[in-house]
């Protein structure tokens, strides 16, 4: 199998254009055509876990968290990355990061924590825009059926829990061909009045390719008159953070026991309870400070999240309940969900969780 293979299924789950602006998920050493022929998946790429792909034989690490963050301009070995970096390369082991792009899809991070505390009613907490577009074509029409389930086809019109989704009008098209054109319908040098449809459909701009190449492919016309229009829309299913209510509410000290139970964390850094009663729960794995504000806007008890700092517990301003379990615990079982999605997807590729916690935060308890 090639690399670009996983790298392209992952990325057809978890577009890389939902990256945050300060992330750098993708391939970050290797080439797309290199054979790979294993996998150790791992939330940080430690030089343990590369020492681990060396014993092991296995030519590629599927990190969350990005080994190279900003610009690197010496390799001279002085610190853990350039040491990564150079073992890496040495041993031909190309490194891959799904990071926030990961967080940011409905089927991700967060939303594998939701399960986890068995929450109900999940949707994203902040909603991104920019994320959607709309394409607007006219067709000749008799070809219009075929060019709208065209575009369904390749996921254009999908819109909450409809797909599908269009707007059409019939109307008068005109064109008149040069000489050396070649119309489909008329003849060159004479304008030509036709009856055609206008379709518009939305569409994410993460298979803006797949939409063009569809209508491309089934369009009759020589030359094809589309219009692509930005949205500032929100895409309900692209963005920060989860939120959802559960099943029944709990007394806050309960809630935080379930919370650390099947969170697996030995430690939970929390607000006073401001609520004696939970009900709404806001998430966001890792360090999610950012959407504290968020989470009390949208009615959320309390806040599951972490690395808040000392002066960020005050900001919960006895509007919410804070519950900072850890960077390392609130994400460790994104690598489950990685290796349950690669797994069914490639049964006979042989992937495996790193035998390390790579956790380099440690709790004497
Ligand atoms: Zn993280």
């Amino acid at each position: 199998m090639l690399l670009k293979d996983i790298t392209n299924f992952l990325e057809s789950i978890a577009p890389t254009i939902y990256q945050e602006e300060y992330d750098n998920t993708g391939l970050i050493i290797g080439s797309f055509d290199k054979k790979v022929d294993s996998a150790l998946i791992c939330l940080d790429c430690t030089e343990d876990v590369i020492d681990e792909a060396i014993c092991t034989k296995t030519n590629l690490i599927i990190a969350h968290h990005p080994i190279i963050f900003k610009g690197i301009k010496k390799l001279n070995n002085k610190n853990y990355v350039e040491r990564i970096i150079s073992k890496a390369i040495r041993n031909e082991i190309s490194i891959y990061a799904i990071h926030t792009n990961l967080d940011n899809i409905f089927d991700g991070v967060n939303k594998k924590i939701a399960e986890r505390l068995g929450l109900i009613n999940g949707q994203i907490l902040f909603p991104k825009n920019h994320l959607l577009k709309k394409l607007i074509t006219f067709s000749p029409r008799n070809h219009t059926n075929q060019i709208r389930q065209a575009l369904f086809d390749v996921g254009a019109g999908k819109i909450g829990n409809y797909d599908q989704c269009s707007f059409n009008t019939s109307g008068t098209g005109t064109f008149r061909g040069n000489a050396y054109s070649n119309p489909f319908i008329g003849s060159k040098g004479v304008q030509q009045n036709e009856s055609e449809d206008k379709i518009e459909v939305i569409y994410p701009i993460a298979i803006e390719n797949n939409i063009l190449n569809a209508l491309f492919k089934v369009h009759p016309y020589e030359t094809i008159a589309y219009d692509i229009i930005p949205l500032d829309n929100h895409h309900p299913y692209v963005g920060s953070g989860f939120v959802g209510d559960l099943p029944n509410e709990m007394e806050t000290l309960e809630c935080l026991k379930m919370i650390k139970k099947n969170m697996a964390t030995s430690v939970i850094k929390h607000t006073g309870f401001h609520k004696s009663k939970i009900k709404k729960i806001a998430i966001c794995g890792g360090s999610g400070s950012f959407l504290l504000s968020k989470a009390i806007e949208v009615g959320a008890d309390l806040f599951l999240s972490a690395d808040f700092k000392y002066h960020e517990f005050f900001d919960a301003d006895k509007r919410i309940t804070i519950a900072d379990i850890g960077h390392y615990e609130s994400e460790q079982f994104t690598q489950d969900y990685l290796l349950e999605i690669i797994t069914k997807k490639f049964p006979n590729f042989a992937t495996r969780l790193t035998s390390y916690n790579t956790n380099p935060v440690k709790y004497l308890v």
